[in-house]
């Protein structure tokens, strides 16, 4: 039985004060919930302060990127050995990295391959855009994305990745994908871990994202092959959030 995971993508919001707060509300919230996996994900500046909220707790930390270099010439980036002991999971390959930072397959799978081994859960994202969707080449996309970020991943490690799979067109847009089609879509990403890792690929976790709210989750989260939520707008909101982590299997 796969553990149900549940993160929050805070994206670029919130500031070390108030992720403290959010924090401190959500575990107030969450203390009752057992059976499904919890991370935060706050901006690069709050993840200690986020960390000291949460210690003592079961919610984990997660980053939303990092370099795939340890250390070197790279201003501005934060690379996994600074993260390692701090995070417990990484976000990497979001499509807002790929869309507005000109992220490639094979930075992403650097990066996956970095993470793992400095001890960081990568939840690695995919999705298909619009136009893709339009032209019938979501399951070509979601494969390419996927084998080319997990080239070299070893099978002792395949099941410390968390997929993360995000429609572009659905991420902060408020047209979440149907149920249905999640599960579709999930379970065409499980067939693709069977072909890498083998039977291994029935303890991966396999997350949606894209405009999850406490209205859609329940459904969604419902899914066989959906094994948790990746949650941006939403988990900015501690009721929100909290909500959607209810509606995770095991909880109701
Ligand atoms: C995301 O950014 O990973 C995401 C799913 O965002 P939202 O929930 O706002 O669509």
């Amino acid at each position: 039985m796969r553990k149900q995971f549940v993160a929050g993508n805070w994206k670029m919001n919130k500031t070390v004060h108030e992720a403290y707060d959010l924090a401190i509300e959500l575990i107030t919230g969450l203390r009752a919930v057992r059976e499904t996996e919890v991370a935060l994900c706050p901006p690069f500046v709050a993840l200690t302060a986020v960390k000291s909220a949460i210690a003592n707790t079961m919610i984990r930390l997660g980053a939303q990127n990092m370099h795939d270099q340890d250390r070197g010439a790279f201003t501005g980036e934060i690379s996994p050995v600074m993260l390692a002991g701090l995070a417990d999971y990484v976000i990497l390959g979001h499509s807002e990295r790929r869309q507005h930072f000109g992220e490639s397959d094979a930075f992403i799978n650097r990066k996956v391959l970095a993470a793992l081994r400095h001890g960081l859960r990568p939840i690695l994202c995919i999705g298909e855009t619009l136009e893709q969707n339009e032209r019938g080449e979501t399951e070509a996309v979601l494969a390419q994305q996927l084998h080319a970020a997990l080239t070299g991943v070893a099978a002792e490690d395949a099941t410390n990745v968390v997929i993360a799979y995000e429609p572009v067109w659905a991420i902060g847009t408020g047209r979440a994908a149907t149920a249905d089609d999640a599960q579709q879509r999930c379970a065409f990403v499980r067939a693709q871990l069977r072909d890498l890792f083998g039977a291994l690929a029935e303890e991966m976790r396999i997350q949606y994202g894209g405009s999850v709210t406490p209205a859609n989750a329940p459904e969604i989260l419902r899914q066989p092959d959906v094994d948790g939520a990746l949650v941006g707008g939403a988990s900015l909101k501690a009721d929100d959030f909290i909500a959607i982590v209810r509606a995770a299997k095991g909880n109701l």
